[in-house]
């Protein structure tokens, strides 16, 4: 008004309705500025968070792919040793013998020859009647038994029942 400006009080008036406009829309984008500043903070807290647990699984995946491959060399010279063992055992098995287990156990889901206990073939389960007990019984120490239901060589121990 000094300045000779505002030359009416209702220039006055309007000012001061749009200084207090401004005022308010100044604290109102204020407000929105904290807002955005405070989802940033939380953005970046979960941000943080997220990527220590991705590093948390990628350490544990790393960890497990160790010991997977760990396993998996113990696995390997374990098989190597069976080899070895079976290629040594299977040197004092008559050929004859030999042929006709590998062919039993091919056929026999892996398993060519069974432990005659107590009566019962242990690769069938079945128990062998009085007549196959018997012949069992009579047959040789030397000759090959075999389980009349399934036809898996039968080994007899002293627990075999007989
Ligand atoms: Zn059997």
């Amino acid at each position: 008004m000094d300045a000779g400006v505002l030359t009416s009080p209702r220039d006055l008036e309007n000012l001061q309705r749009e200084l207090a406009s401004l005022a308010k829309r100044q604290s109102d984008l204020e407000d929105v500025v904290l807002e955005v500043m405070e989802r940033r903070e939380n953005a970046q807290e979960r941000a943080t968070e997220f990527t220590g647990r991705v590093e948390s699984l990628e350490a544990k995946v790393a960890e497990a792919e160790q010991r997977k491959s760990s396993v998996l060399e113990g696995l390997d010279a374990q098989g190597f040793t069976i080899a070895k063992e079976r290629e040594t055992l299977a040197a004092g098995i008559p050929g004859d013998l030999l042929k006709l287990y590998d062919k039993l156990r091919s056929q026999q889901g892996g398993i060519g020859a069974a432990r005659l206990y107590q009566k019962r073939c242990e690769g069938c389960r079945l128990e062998l009647n009085i007549t196959e007990l018997n012949e069992v019984r009579a047959a040789p120490s030397n000759t090959v038994v075999r389980c009349e239901n399934c036809r898996r060589i039968l080994v007899r121990t002293s627990d075999s029942g007989l």
